[in-house]
C-alpha cells in the first residue's frame, strides 16, 4: 500500500457570525498513489471544501489528513503553503490566469514561489509543460487570445510545472463546452497513464466516468466509493443515430458500494 492521501474523520465546520456550517461531517478514506479518482456530489454537498482541505488551501477543523507520508493537518500556515507548493498542482474551474502575462508567463509563476529556480531554467520548464498541454504553438498569447479549453490548458500546465505529486482540480470542465470538456479530461487520463495521482470533482457522470474509481459526497458525508457508473471502453464507442443516453446506458456497471459507517 503506497497511499498518497490518507484521511480520517475528516471535518470543517465554518464559521459565520453566530452560525456554524457543518460543511465536512467526518470523512474517512485513502487514495493511493497513480489513482485517478473522481469526486461527484451535489451543489453545497462539500466538494469544493474537501478539495481545499486535500490541497492543503485550509486546515480541518477536526480529523487527520497525511498527504504522501506527511501529518499536514495539525501544520501552520506558512508551513502548509510551503508542502502546497512543493507537492500540489490545483486546477480551478475559473482558470485563475493573470490577464496581462502570457501563457508562458503564467506558467513559470510557480517556480517564481517555490524559489531557487533561475529564470531561464523557469521558462524552458514553461515552454516544457506548454508543449505537454498541446499549446507549443500559444505560449506568447494573453489569456484573452485564447479558448476556454486552451486557458485550462494553460492553468493546468502551470500546476504541473512544480512537478507536484499530486493534482487536483475542483470542477476543471464547468465552465467549458463538451469538446473543450472530453479534450481536457483526456489530458487527465493522459497524465494518470504517466503516473500521476489525479482527483477531479465533477457532477457530470460522463465526465467523472474517464476516472478508475468515484468518491461521491452526500451533505458532508461519504455517500458511495467504487468505480464509475458509467464506463467508457472500446465497446461504448459511440455508435452512429445510437441516442448518447442509450449508449450511456448500454454500459452501465452495477451499482456503486454504498460506504458503511462506523457508528
Ligand atoms: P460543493 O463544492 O459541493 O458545492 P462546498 O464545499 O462549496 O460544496 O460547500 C459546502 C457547504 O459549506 C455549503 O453549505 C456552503 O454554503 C458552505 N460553505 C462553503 N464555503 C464556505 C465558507 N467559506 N464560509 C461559510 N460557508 C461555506
Ligand atoms: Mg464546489
Amino acid at each position: 500500500m503506497d497511499a498518497m492521501i490518507q484521511v480520517r474523520d475528516l471535518r470543517k465546520t465554518y464559521q459565520m457570525g453566530d452560525i456554524e456550517v457543518p460543511a465536512l461531517r467526518g470523512v474517512s478514506f485513502s487514495i493511493q498513489r497513480g489513482e485517478f479518482v473522481a469526486i461527484m456530489g451535489p451543489s453545497g454537498s462539500g466538494k469544493s471544501t474537501l478539495m481545499n482541505l486535500l490541497g492543503c488551501l485550509d486546515t480541518p477543523t477536526a480529523g487527520q489528513y497525511i498527504l504522501d507520508g506527511l501529518p499536514v493537518d495539525q501544520l501552520e500556515r506558512n508551513l502548509l503553503a510551503s508542502v502546497r507548493n512543493r507537492k500540489i498542482g490545483f486546477v480551478f474551474q475559473q482558470f485563475n490566469l493573470l490577464p496581462r502575462q502570457t501563457a508562458l508567463e503564467n506558467v513559470a509563476l510557480p517556480l517564481v514561489y517555490l524559489g531557487g529556480v533561475p529564470s531561464e531554467e523557469r521558462l524552458g520548464r514553461a515552454r516544457d509543460v506548454l508543449k505537454q498541454v498541446g499549446l507549443g504553438e500559444r505560449m506568447e498569447h494573453k489569456p484573452k487570445e485564447l479558448s476556454g479549453g486552451q486557458q485550462q490548458r494553460v492553468a493546468i500546465a502551470r500546476a504541473l510545472i512544480t512537478r507536484p505529486a499530486l493534482l487536483l482540480a475542483d470542477e476543471p470542465t464547468g465552465n467549458l463546452d463538451s469538446t473543450s470538456s472530453v479534450e481536457i479530461m483526456a489530458l487527465f487520463e493522459e497524465l494518470h497513464r504517466r503516473g500521476m495521482t489525479v482527483v477531479v470533482v465533477t457532477h457530470e457522470p460522463d465526465i467523472a466516468a474517464h476516472a478508475q474509481r468515484v468518491i461521491s459526497v452526500h451533505d458532508g458525508l461519504l455517500h458511495s466509493d467504487g468505480p464509475p457508473a458509467v464506463a467508457i471502453t472500446s465497446s461504448a464507442a459511440p455508435i452512429a443515430h445510437e441516442p448518447a443516453r442509450q449508449r450511456l446506458s448500454r454500459t452501465r456497471r452495477p451499482a456503486l458500494i454504498p460506504i458503511r459507517r462506523s457508528t
